[in-house]
Formats: C-alpha cells, sequence, structure tokens
C-alpha cells in the first residue's frame, strides 16, 4: 500500500510561548558523544523507525512527506540531506518546516538537493512587539531577510503562516504583515486563530494580567480577534489565495497535499518522538502514537509506538470532524465507499437546518459548509456529534 509520512522533529532552541507541540530544547537533546554531526543518531533513528512501520504496514511508497516540529530547521544542511533524500523519491509532494531565522542560502540548497520543493516558514508576525510578546525567537527583520532570500534562492513551492488575535496586533497590522509576505509572491497561506492553550506560559502571562499593564502590547478581545481573522480572510481571497480548509488558503493548484491525508483521515505513518499516525483499514483505523521521550526512542525507536484501534464509530466521526473543515466537504462517494452509508443520510436534521440558514451546501457529490458556516465549525460538529 501507499501512506504519507510525517517525520517529528522534536527539538526548538526556545520554547514560544503559546506553544503546546511536543519539543525539548535543544540544551536537553542527547549529546553525541562521537565526532560525527550531532543530529546523525536521530537521523539513523528516523530510518530505522521509517522502515520498523513500513514493513509492519506494507508501505511500499510515500505519497507525501512532511517533515516537521518542532524545528526542523535546527538539523544542519547535511542532517537535512541524509535524512530527506531517501524518502522524497517518487512523492508527490515534499515539505519542510523552518524557523526564518535559521534559515541559511547553504540549508535552502541542501533541502532542495534531498528533492524536497515546499517550505513552510513560521512568520506568525512581521512586527517586534508582538514577536517578543509571544516569546518568538525570530525578529521582524530575520522574517523579512529569509522571506527575501528565499525569494533568490528556494526554487519550489512556499508556504508562509500567520496568527490573528496576538497581542500588540490590529486588523490594520495584521493586513500589512500578509501584504508585506504576499510581495514576496509565496503560494500558501496558513492563516490560524491564537489558541490559548493550557498550561502555556501565555496562558500564565494572561491570567496574571501582562497584557493590561499600561505600556505592554494589548490582547484584542475575541470579538477584535475575529473580525480581524475575517479582514484577512477576504483580503487573502481577493489576491488569488483561495481558502480551501478553515485555516488554509493557496493560489489555484498549490493547495497541501500531505494536510489533505489528515483531513481525509487516509493512511499516514509519524515518525519520531510524540508523533502519530493512522493507518486505514475498511471502516476501522489503527492510531499509532509515540511516546513523548526522545531518550527512550533514540535507544529504540522500533518500538516506541503503542497501537490502538479506532472502532467505525468513531472513524465516522472524525472523517466528519477532519473532512468538514475542508471547504469542498465530505465527499458522499468516499465516505459511502468506506462507511457503507451516505454522510447524509446520517444526519439529515443537522444538514437540513444548516442548510436553510445559508451555512451550509449539499448535492450529489459531497456536504459542505459554506466561507459563514466555516466559521462556526465547531458548532456544526456539536450537532452532527448530538444527531449521531
Ligand atoms: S518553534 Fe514551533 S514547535 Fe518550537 S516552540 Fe515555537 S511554535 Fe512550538
Amino acid at each position: 500500500m501507499r501512506a504519507s509520512l510525517y517525520v517529528h522533529v522534536p527539538v526548538c532552541l526556545k520554547k514560544c510561548d503559546y506553544c503546546d507541540f511536543f519539543s525539548i530544547p535543544l540544551a536537553d537533546f542527547p549529546a553525541n558523544a562521537s565526532r560525527e554531526g550531532r543530529f546523525n543518531p536521530f537521523v539513523r533513528a528516523i530510518h530505522r523507525e521509517i522502515g520498523a512501520r513500513a514493513r509492519r504496514f506494507s508501505v511500499s511508497a510515500w505519497n507525501t512527506l512532511y517533515i516537521g516540529g518542532g524545528t526542523p530547521s535546527l538539523l544542519d544542511p547535511t542532517a537535512i540531506y541524509e535524512l530527506a533524500s531517501p524518502l522524497t523519491p517518487g512523492t508527490e509532494e515534499s515539505t519542510i518546516e523552518a524557523n526564518p531565522e535559521d534559515i541559511t542560502g547553504e540549508w535552502l540548497d541542501a533541502c532542495q538537493a534531498a528533492g524536497i520543493g515546499r517550505l513552510s516558514l513560521g512568520m506568525q508576525s512581521l512586527r517586534d512587539e508582538t514577536l517578543n510578546a509571544i516569546g518568538r525567537r525570530g525578529s521582524a527583520a530575520s522574517n523579512r531577510s529569509a522571506l527575501g532570500l528565499v525569494k533568490k534562492r528556494w526554487r519550489g513551492s512556499v508556504s508562509v503562516d500567520f496568527i490573528s488575535g496576538l497581542p500588540g496586533q490590529t486588523r490594520e497590522s495584521l493586513l500589512a504583515d500578509l501584504r508585506e509576505a504576499l510581495s514576496f509572491n509565496v503560494d500558501h497561506v496558513s492563516l490560524y486563530s491564537l489558541t490559548i492553550g493550557e498550561g502555556t506560559p501565555l496562558e500564565a502571562h494572561i491570567r496574571a494580567g501582562k497584557f493590561a499593564i499600561p505600556g505592554n502590547p494589548s490582547l484584542p478581545d475575541e470579538e477584535e480577534a475575529a473580525a480581524a481573522w475575517i479582514s484577512g480572510r477576504d483580503f487573502l481571497e481577493n489576491r488569488g489565495y483561495a481558502q480551501y480548509e478553515v485555516s488554509n488558503f493557496a493560489k489555484p493548484g498549490r493547495e497541501s497535499r500531505h494536510n489533505e491525508t489528515y483531513w481525509r483521515l487516509e493512511s499516514y505513518i509519524g515518525v519520531g518522538p510524540g508523533a502519530t499516525g493512522t493507518i486505514a483499514k475498511g471502516d476501522e483505523a489503527i492510531r499509532i502514537t509515540n511516546r513523548e521521550n526522545v531518550e527512550r526512542w533514540l535507544n529504540d525507536p522500533e518500538n516506541a509506538a503503542e497501537e490502538e484501534t479506532i472502532p467505525r464509530e468513531s472513524c465516522i466521526l472524525e472523517s466528519i470532524l477532519m473532512g468538514m473543515r475542508m471547504k469542498k466537504g465530505v465527499d458522499r462517494g468516499r465516505f459511502m465507499a468506506r462507511y457503507g452509508v451516505d454522510f447524509a443520510d446520517l444526519v439529515p436534521k443537522t444538514i437540513r437546518d444548516w442548510t436553510s440558514k445559508g451555512l451550509c451546501v449539499l448535492d450529489g457529490e459531497s456536504v459542505a459548509l459554506t466561507k459563514e458556516g466555516l466559521l462556526v465549525l465547531n458548532r456544526f460538529l456539536v450537532d452532527c456529534a448530538a444527531e449521531l
């Protein structure tokens, strides 16, 4: 079978205040006793784990590759080449995430030589005040200089991430950031709404009233943040970046294929500490979860995962939760082929109510939310879950 592949690089130089992804500080990453490169044991362990998972699930080829983190741009050019070059042949899309402040011409060249064709840059903002307020390592200047370097040196496609609702950000400043990023001719933009993760330093700062102190950047309230995000959405759409998922916008043909794997609940394998994977098996699925322990994983990457079977009912719910994120919604034919039932027959009342309000569209091929419907996706999902 074919599947997609996610490689997790679980290391960051410094943790950002809002982040709840699994990663450890570089200073805590197990040091390499030999004289070879610091990340060589990590790269070897990744390949061992990939071999084991591919054998276990009879995966013969990769549809897409995504190297994320953490911070993959901390891997030196040699490590990145050795990690990616055996994996990219035959893939239809290979992406690497990078922190703008890390990238150099040499690093970009190594990614390209390894066959990586898509670069995803975590900008978040182009204002120092905002970047400092959320504990980002980079600055507005390093974000701008990365955009310039990438424009000159990178031949593949480029995605940039921004977050709306950040401290010190206004609707105008968000639009100015997006306008500037688009001037570098990027292909894809992810525009997220800030989520305040439980237990993150950002949550603690908010609770301590840090953003209410005069002189500190203030945190926009929910309404302001939502209005800024909608302005950002409209701005991107008016410039040819079509919304194809709740938070994602692309020029035609530049949508992320890898992420579609997740939204369609198709098979992918995740490797590296803390990574998860899902293998579709008829109307059920196997979920593979790697423990969040770098040292243990490095010692035995082939046996670091736990497997559980996701029963049909949970798969149906997940297929709806993930599929309705996409502008094109849930494909009724695929749904029927997988679960033997039409999605429209599972939640007829919800679909009828939402269609009558102009928030949902049902046709022969799909069930999809409209642009305004996507703004209240969670409410639709609550209605579906209650009716199922
Ligand atoms: S660099 Fe990325 S993964 Fe690392 S702490 Fe910041 S947001 Fe999280």
